[in-house]
């Protein structure tokens, strides 16, 4: 088989200060044929294609892959150049069996509230026969637009996200027994009418993730047998039509079959309520919480200023606080400051001097801090490991003042890792308190070493709360915007 494999991505929170333009794709820009090994967020379904073309049997034909840190509203001419090199790149290796993209989901650009959509209908366009499969990180938008032009659409399951590569090897074997006519799939989508999630490194995420993949296991192929399902939780800090939750379902030839579990999964979703989502502090709290549980460190997540969600991660609510307790030794990372970090960098390890570092994207990102800092250490470039893949986040300083590190970055880019702070000199263990500017990814790798965790709600800038969110395009009624209709037409004992 010839398939052709190509990734665009990047996650636009449409309320974000910080435009994104084509440079913001070039710092993981993969020309094609230069894609290394090791897998970015969004391009693991490149990965999963070359491991199946090493066997021999089949020609992979590689497009351009590139990635921008979320940010702010993408640019036209940005998504249309890359978008049409991507598309020429397609129609200059017709014909193709197989059609893999790995996307994000959640691309806006000026003129295009569905980049992604967008993109497949273009590409169904040039390939009409070709079987054309999608990866999409779950914080996506569906639309109808994508499920239409594709023919199997898989998103990750895992948040944190863990899975992108098998995720993305499910999606290449798939689409290759389509190709093959082995396996017919048909879509079905229950839109749960909610702006939701769930994170599966708690319940009862976890076991609803565990249960999904035991349907697959035990669906197959024949008539009806369940083939993929996928949990789109919605990415809410975006101003467009198709926000929020909904079940995508894939059967073998059985659209009734597709339709039904689709149902049955969101309205369990519905009727969880906010279970999904663990309890949020406000900063003061947070941090008093933090110093009255025993042990250390306490992991405080600071939510809704995490770059991987399209915010600056420059707040300073939280560093301020701490500030209050010189007494309680704390680290912060990673913020996002070039100028700050670029100072200390020139000032050098050891330097002394008074700084004046964050709060400068945007109003909601509060106030710098001026502090007499210390330069603890410095790198020029602060590498760490993401699952499969790793994170750059460019020159960088680590900084003191008393018991308390500042990790500034010149790039940015979420707190994946503890390696953010280790890598920098600082000792974990001996921190009672360790803020991380990150939703949930930090889970994965902070959990193990992490006394106690604490989900913060500094305020912004992420749009935290959706019922208090100016969406002017989303569809309505959506929870919690409106009463959930699904709760409104018989299932009342459900709220009850
Ligand atoms: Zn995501």
């Amino acid at each position: 088989m010839r398939i052709f494999a190509a990734s665009l991505g990047t996650e636009t929170n449409t309320f974000a200060p910080i435009p994104t333009d084509r440079r913001a794709f070039a710092a993981a820009y993969y020309p094609p044929g230069t894609h290394p090994d090791t897998p970015t967020l969004c391009s693991a379904p490149m990965i999963a294609a070359r491991r199946v073309a090493a066997c021999g049997r089949h020609t992979l034909i590689e497009g351009t892959a590139t990635w921008a840190e979320p940010a702010g509203l993408t640019g036209q001419a940005a998504y249309e150049s890359l978008r049409d090199e991507i598309l020429g790149q397609l129609q200059a290796a017709m014909p193709v069996d197989v059609v893999l993209f790995g996307l994000h989901g959640a691309m806006v650009a000026h003129g295009y509230d569905d980049c992604e959509g967008d993109l497949i209908a273009r590409a169904r366009l040039i390939a009409p026969d070709a079987v054309i499969g999608a990866e999409l990180d779950l914080h996506a938008h569906l639309s109808a637009q994508m499920v239409d032009n594709a023919d199997l659409i898989i998103g990750f399951k895992e948040f944190p996200h863990t899975d992108f590569l098998a995720r993305a090897e499910e999606l290449t074997a798939l689409c290759l027994r389509t190709a093959a006519g082995a396996i017919k799939p048909v879509a079905a989508v229950f839109d749960c009418r909610m702006i939701g999630g769930y994170m599966t490194s708690r319940e009862p995420g976890r076991s609803f993730v565990d249960r999904l993949q035991a349907i697959e296991r035990q669906g197959g192929e024949g008539q009806g047998g369940i083939l993929s399902i996928t949990v789109i939780h919605g990415f809410q800090a975006a101003d467009v039509y198709d926000v929020g939750t909904k079940v995508l379902v894939y059967a073998d030839a059985d659209p009734a079959a597709a339709a039904v579990l689709a149902e049955q999964l969101g309205r369990e979703l519905i009727a969880w309520g906010d279970a999904g989502v663990p309890v949020h502090l406000k900063t003061a709290e947070a941090v008093a919480e933090a110093i009255r549980m025993p042990g250390g460190p306490i992991v405080l997540a600071d939510r809704w200023d995490n770059p991987g969600g399209g915010v600056a991660g420059d707040s300073t609510f939280l560093i301020a606080e701490l500030l209050k307790h010189p007494d309680v030794p704390a680290a912060v990372g990673a913020l996002w400051d070039p100028q700050a970090a670029a100072f200390c960098i020139a000032a050098g390890p050891g330097a002394e001097m008074p700084l004046r570092f964050g709060g400068k994207a945007a109003a909601t990102s509060g106030t710098p801090i001026d502090a007499l800092v210390r330069v603890r250490a410095t790198t020029d470039d602060l590498v760490i490991p993401f699952e499969q893949s790793t994170v750059s986040l460019g020159a960088a300083a680590a900084i003191s003042i008393g018991t308390l590190d500042v990790v500034l970055a010149t790039g940015r880019a979420q707190t994946f890792n503890p390696a953010v702070f280790t890598e920098l000199g600082i000792d974990l263990a001996a921190k009672k308190i360790v803020v991380v500017k990150s939703s949930n990814h930090f889970h994965a790798a902070f959990a193990p070493i992490a006394a106690g965790i604490i989900y913060v709600d500094c305020g912004g800038p992420y749009p935290p709360d959706p019922a208090r969110i100016a969406y002017t395009k989303i569809r309505r009624p959506i929870a919690p915007l409106d009463p959930n209709p699904w709760l409104c037409e018989g299932d009342r004992h459900v709220s009850g």
